[in-house]
């Protein structure tokens, strides 16, 4: 297309105007490009499934390489979510790739919570992204993006139906995460129960209102082969890194004794499909919709949930500023209240402490008139019993005074007598 064709009217107010020659913005998107493969790219993918469905072996065959990592055992308390990142190079593009994959998913006897550690680590993803938002120096474009990309849910090739662990955890992350189901160990089960398995899985999934990735049909240059994909949800897997000769070729395969499965083989399984809808037809969509619609959402619950607001009760628009204005008055106001609330229960408080000091010295008071007449009454009593004993005394000394007295007279009277009978007797 001619430069001279691109201009064209955005809006009001916006003339179209011919371009008389070549200016060369025709080549903003190659400087794009050229950016974006300057800057590298980075993509996180979070296997979930239980312990065994072969999450490892299908991250190593999709990108052809082995990654580290421990086999997981089946004894783990809880589910934990283990974290790599690894540096990929392919032609001339880096790429920084996140593999987050479920651990001791399924192995529990209550799984009724399995789903909650997932939906943490997505949420803790988002929240240091919006806390890198929200610095004053931010660097975004040196910031290591660890927000989840692509969910992978791993479905055991059970031929049934979803288990309600399935159902619960995708309902769980669907909100917050493109989810693309997959059957794991595809493998195990035969062509026509897949057929009918897959019908099961779609009808439950949308009976209970799960929301699964769709693959994009709005880009015209690959709107036929979304559609397409989209009708083949969920991909039916089978992954292995061992690589067998088949006719003249090496090709990755897993060999029975009755035969091969081809991992690449489109007529054995949809590894094929996997890697075209998730590397390269849509690794850009989304990575674009992790951040336009699940980050978006997290974004707008928590900024809400801080008290911020695009416009004002009477639908004006509220700037930032405002909205902070608002919020520092709202709370000011609130810790004003609780001041007069703390205050007057201060007051109250002292009111009741003085009434309660003023009773106890009322009682103290009536306590001490009460002790003091007591006091008084016993006092009167022991002087009545000391005046009472000071008569008798004195009465008691009357008494042998005259007593004395009498004897005294008595002897002498005694004596005269005496004295003339002993004169009597010597004449
Ligand atoms: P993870 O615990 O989910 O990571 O499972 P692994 O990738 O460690 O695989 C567990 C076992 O399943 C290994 O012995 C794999 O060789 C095997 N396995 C992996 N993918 C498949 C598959 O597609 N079909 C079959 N039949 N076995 C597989």
């Amino acid at each position: 297309m001619a430069a001279t064709d691109i201009a064209r009217q955005v809006g009001e107010g916006c003339r179209t105007v011919p371009l008389a020659g070549h200016v060369g913005f025709d080549s903003l998107p190659d400087q794009l490009v050229n950016k974006s493969v300057s800057q590298g790219f980075c993509f996180n993918i979070l296997c979930v499934g239980e312990t065994g469905l072969g999450k490892s072996t299908l991250m190593d065959t999709l990108f052809n390489t082995k990654f580290e990592g421990e086999p997981a055992t089946h004894t783990q308390p809880g589910v934990q979510l283990r974290s790599n990142t690894y540096d990929l190079q392919e032609s001339n593009v880096g790429l920084k790739l996140t593999i987050v994959s479920t651990v001791g998913f399924g192995d529990q006897i209550n799984k009724e919570d399995s789903y909650k550690p997932i939906v943490e680590f997505i949420d803790a993803q988002f929240e240091a992204y919006l806390q890198e938002e929200l610095k004053i120096r931010r660097v975004l474009h040196a910031y290591h993006d660890s927000r989840i990309h692509a969910c992978l849910y791993f479905i055991a090739p059970t031929g049934h139906s979803l288990k309600s662990l399935d159902l619960v955890t995708m309902k769980k992350l669907d909100s917050k995460v493109n989810i693309i189901p997959i059957i794991a160990k595809s493998d195990a089960i035969s062509k026509s129960e897949l057929t009918k398995f897959k019908i099961k899985i779609t009808s439950e999934l949308v009976s209970n209102g799960v929301q699964i990735y769709q693959f994009p049909t709005d880009d015209e240059s690959v709107a036929e082969i979304n559609g397409t994909m989209n009708a083949h949800l969920p991909f039916a897997v089978i992954g292995s890194t061992e690589e067998l000769k088949i006719g003249n070729k090496m090709m990755k395969a897993r060999q029975y004794p009755w035969g091969t499965v081809q991992v690449e083989n489109e007529a054995h399984c949809d590894f094929v499909k996997l890697r075209e809808m998730l590397i390269r037809v849509n690794m850009e969509d989304l990575r674009e919709q992790t951040h336009s619609r699940h980050y978006e959402l997290y974004r707008r619950c928590k900024l809400e949930e801080m008290g911020f607001q695009d416009t004002d009760p009477d639908s004006k628009p509220f700037s930032l500023q405002e909205t902070y204005e608002a919020k520092r008055n709202e709370f000011l106001g609130e810790l004003q209240k609780k001041e007069e609330e703390m205050r007057q229960m201060f007051v109250q408080r002292v009111k009741e402490k003085e009434a309660e000091l003023k009773e106890a010295e009322k009682e103290l008071h009536e306590k001490f008139d009460r002790l003091k007449k007591l006091h008084q009454d016993e006092k009167k009593k022991l002087e009545d019993k000391k005046k009472s004993l000071d008569d008798e005394v004195n009465a008691f000394k009357q008494r042998k005074t005259a007593a004395e007295l009498l004897q005294s007279q008595g002897s002498q009277a005694g004596g005269s007598q005496t004295l003339k009978r002993d004169k009597e007797k010597k004449n």
